[in-house]
């Protein structure tokens, strides 16, 4: 759990902005551009970590990745659970759906809060566009089936 007091937006808003347009996972970029442990972590390890900003291996951002549901194969190839992982399994096909950020332990608040106030407003319709692209599945052709059982 990151610092109680977190990285301020305008400090690092260029940055972050750049970390969010690029095709890539940006979740450990933005893990970096984050305030580290707080102090109030109940690890029970004995040296000093606050302000630590280590990817914990937890896999949130593994499970989360939309990229990886729809090609499991991808996900197939480690058991590791990183955002180093993450980054060489999805590489610049990632959807910049920022949904990895939201879900790391590792990422403030403070950036968090700004990917859903200021960037989810383009990533909805670049979602959409992709859910109606011939390549990708029908989700409401998919929901339809499943409630008529068909
Ligand atoms: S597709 Fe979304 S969840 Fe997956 S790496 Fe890219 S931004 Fe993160
Ligand atoms: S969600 Fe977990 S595995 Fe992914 S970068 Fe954050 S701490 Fe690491």
């Amino acid at each position: 759990m990151p610092l109680h007091i977190q990285r301020d937006i305008r400090e690092i808003e260029g940055i972050l902005n750049e970390v969010l347009n690029t095709k890539c996972p940006p979740v450990g970029r933005c893990r970096l551009l984050s305030s580290g442990f707080g102090t109030a972590h109940s690890l029970n390890v004995a040296e000093e970590i606050s302000g630590h900003k280590e990817c914990l291996g937890c896999g949130n951002c593994v499970d989360i990745c939309p990229l990886l549901l729809r090609e499991p194969s991808r996900r197939e190839k480690t058991a590791q659970r990183t955002s180093m992982v993450l980054e060489s399994i999805v590489g610049d096909d990632c959807d910049l759906c920022d949904a990895c950020i939201l879900v790391c332990p590792q990422v403030d608040t403070t950036i968090k809060n700004y990917v859903v106030s200021r960037r989810m407003v383009e990533v909805m319709p670049r979602l959409e566009q992709k859910i109606g692209d011939d390549e990708e599945p029908d989700l409401d052709l998919f929901i339809e089936e499943a409630i008529s059982g068909d």
